[in-house]
């Protein structure tokens, strides 16, 4: 076992081809549907969308598929990312158990987005696409494709959750220095936002409002604007998936394996991004690794919500997915990790969840801050608030060994830093920050109006 703090690897490292899990998935997947119809969605759907290569990557069985030279040269400019073991939080914390953390925050954004912002952007530039449309929450999103635009010279349309645009107006500026136009959603600027506007001029905004808002600017281009996801769908996990394959050398160069791997989940992408490369050694050698996916329980689509068929958006133009649903209508309360606050999961992380291959936790908001805290102040970074979700259960796991007195191999994406979430870490240092109970009365009427789509089908 090797004495290291830091593993790094070189630039010649930087994956490449990316790590598909639809080649080992151990359970059928459902297909998307379309949202009129119910019958599944066909590429000509799909294509006013999204370009032809990333349809081709949504739908794909290769269990590699190539990750384009000009892509890998973006990369380069921050990966490999740093795999840390976090001796001292060991220390603070009096355990036996080695935490290891994978840094995802030296990206130029400050998380993983860039990694399939970069991908999307080239495929979309290849293919002719003059602008991209997109929603943010907190603006990880926005400012990761804000960034890939400007490296390949296409315009980004970014509607943003316009109680976070309030919140976080450092992030509009970011995106504003890559060149992106930012719109707080809900805008004038769509059918399907003027008609929220003229319910409820003050409506704070989601994401799946957003979506729809991105959605419905892409449909109405005359093909000169794709819209880009930036989580959920199966090429964004494959994309992420350079996280887990880089963190599959640097624990071998620690000499040890993971017993437990652990994520956040907004969407599922950067979890999926560390574990499923992981994940295909318990699939195809039986490899003992446990997987831990964590969520706001101000938000728990995978722990409270129901398994079925919903509306990606909340205007219901989005394809149906299967997956863990708190209901298309869902308003999540306005907790600061923004990234975790979709009402639904993708479809392989809440299938893998169902054949019992991912462990689904929730946490509350105070409880995440105090661990971000004790983990700056162990190591130095200050989590995203979303990070700090993993962070959390990390500290747990570690609590637990040493509970048990057992040795237990701990790795966690750390997906962000928290240099733009100063303002919750204030709330929290000054005892103004709340947990929001699990809204039950709100999910339990949203899912009352999920698709009746098993009566159609
Ligand atoms: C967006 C975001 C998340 C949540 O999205 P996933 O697709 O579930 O990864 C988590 N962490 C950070 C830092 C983010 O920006």
């Amino acid at each position: 076992m090797s004495e290291s703090i830091k593993f790094l690897l070189s630039e010649a490292d930087v994956p490449k081809q990316w790590y598909n899990i639809l080649a080992d998935m151990p359970v059928p997947l459902d297909p998307p549907l379309h949202p009129v119809t119910f019958e599944p969605v066909t590429p000509d759907f799909l294509s006013v969308l999204f370009p032809k290569a990333l349809i081709e990557q949504e739908v794909s069985t290769e269990r590699f598929i190539d990750i384009p030279e000009p892509v890998r040269e973006v990369y380069r400019l921050w990966r490999p990312t740093p795999l840390i073991r976090a001796r001292r939080l060991e220390k603070m914390l009096d355990t036996p158990a080695h935490i290891y953390f994978k840094y995802e925050g030296v990206s130029p954004t400050g998380s993983h987005k860039p990694n399939t912002a970069v991908a999307q952007a080239f495929y979309n530039k290849v293919e002719g696409t003059k602008a991209l449309t997109t929603e943010t929450g907190a603006g990880q999103w926005g400012s990761a494709l804000a960034f890939a635009g400007n490296v390949f010279d296409i315009a980004v349309e970014v509607y943003m959750v316009k109680v976070s645009y309030h919140q976080k107006p450092y992030r509009r500026v970011l995106m504003e220095i890559y060149g992106a136009q930012v719109f707080p959603s809900p805008t004038d600027r769509t059918e399907y936002g003027r008609k929220i506007l003229a319910q409820d001029p003050d409506n704070p905004g989601s994401l799946g409002i957003a979506i729809s808002e991105a959605v419905e600017a892409a449909v109405t281009s005359n093909g000169q604007k794709k819209y880009s996801l930036g989580s959920v769908l199966n090429h964004v996990l494959m994309h992420q998936s350079v996280i887990g394959l880089e963190a599959l050398k640097q624990m071998d160069m620690a000499g040890e394996y993971p017993d437990v791997v652990i994520g956040c989940i907004g969407g599922g992408s950067n979890f999926a991004g560390l574990a499923y490369p992981f994940l295909h050694y318990t699939l195809t050698e039986g490899k003992k690794t446990r997987f831990i996916a964590v969520e706001p329980q101000a938000a728990p689509s995978v722990t409270r919500g129901v398994y079925a068929y919903d509306y990606g958006d909340t205007a219901r133009m989005a394809p149906l997915i299967k997956m863990h649903t708190l209901g298309h209508e869902f308003v999540p309360p306005p907790i600061h990790a923004g990234g975790l606050r979709y009402h639904g999961m993708a479809p392989t992380v809440s299938a893998l969840v169902e054949a019992g291959y991912i462990e689904a936790r929730a946490v509350p908001q105070r409880a995440t801050f105090e661990a971000a805290v004790l983990f700056a102040r162990a190591e130095g970074i200050v989590p995203a608030p979303e990070s700090a979700h993993a962070v959390r259960v990390a500290i747990d796991e570690a609590l637990d060994a040493r509970e048990k007195g057992e040795p237990r191999v701990i790795l966690f994406n750390l997906s962000g830093h928290g240099h733009f979430d100063l303002a919750a870490y204030d709330q929290y240092l000054h005892g103004q920050l709340e947990d929001y109970s699990y809204p039950e009365e709100e999910i339990r009427r949203a899912m009352d109006r999920l698709p009746k789509v098993s009566a159609a089908r």
